[in-house]
């Protein structure tokens, strides 16, 4: 069993066969999935779609960087009473996926900076972790990060790509684990000797970040959850351990930095 720590199933690329997608989770394995909120419709859908999978599926609310734009702080103070709202049912997994992306446009960069830091302290105030997606930004992410990290709970560098030396820089965060997905099974990543060189396995938390990067052999193809069997299979050769303790291990993390049960 394993689990599935970021998937974007609220999606609509799902609306046609998203049952016939937890399906296929259930029986590959997958235990949960954990799905994150980018802006404010979408923290509907996604406590929509919780709430169809009781028990399976579990939300993370909040603003993604490339969602903001001129509105962001209007977009904030709405989230906020979404999230607000949610704490007494709980079911809340954590503030996400927020941080920031200087890839596409830097149009927003002082909003970005400002609406993540805003959610860094959301999470520290709510003691809930971040899920945190960064993109050409890490010095600036972790900047804002060591400020609060004394009073943070924790939580995942989401899509982790880089090297030895980035891998190094967010593994100081001593409660943060880094986010492991497709892009490992690409055949010109890195990604997998850079992981067993200097990246505890107690430090990785798996994820698809579905629709988007699937694994290979299914690169190009709709994501799923079903998919990370392909990742796990990777990780394994990776660190020259089983399947069955990629698994194991990357279920305790889940469970050490979501505060669940493994
Ligand atoms: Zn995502």
């Amino acid at each position: 069993m394993f689990i599935d720590t970021h998937c974007h199933l609220d999606g609509q690329e799902f609306d046609a066969d998203r049952d016939d997608v937890v399906q296929r989770a259930r029986a590959a394995g997958c235990d949960r999935i954990f799905l994150p909120a980018i802006d404010l419709s979408s923290c509907k859908t996604v406590l929509d779609t919780c709430q169809h999978y009781p028990d399976y599926c579990y939300p993370m609310l909040g603003l993604h960087p490339e969602e903001v734009h001129a509105d962001w702080s209007q977009q904030l103070e709405s989230i906020w009473h979404i999230v607000s709202l949610q704490l007494p049912t709980s079911g809340l997994l954590a503030i996400g996926e927020v941080g920031l992306d200087y890839y596409w446009s830097r149009e927003f960069e002082h909003e970005q900076l400002e609406a993540f830091e805003e959610q860094v302290r959301w999470a520290v105030e709510l003691q809930l972790p971040l899920m945190i997606h960064c993109r050409k930004a890490q010095n600036e992410m972790v900047a804002i990060i060591k400020r609060y990290a004394h009073d943070l709970p924790g939580g995942v560098f989401h899509c982790f790509t880089g090297n030895v030396q980035e891998a190094q820089q967010l593994l100081e965060f001593d409660r943060f684990v880094l986010g492991i997905g497709g892009v490992l099974t690409f055949k010109k990543s890195h990604l997998p000797e850079t992981l067993a060189d200097v990246v505890p396995l107690d430090r990785i938390v798996l994820e698809t970040d579905a629709p988007y990067m699937a694994p290979v052999p299914l690169r190009g193809q709709r994501n799923e959850p079903a998919f990370i069997r392909h990742v796990i299979t990777r990780l394994a050769e990776a660190y020259g351990v089983t399947e069955e303790e990629i698994c194991r291990q990357t279920n305790a993390n889940v469970a050490r930095v979501f505060n669940v049960n493994g």
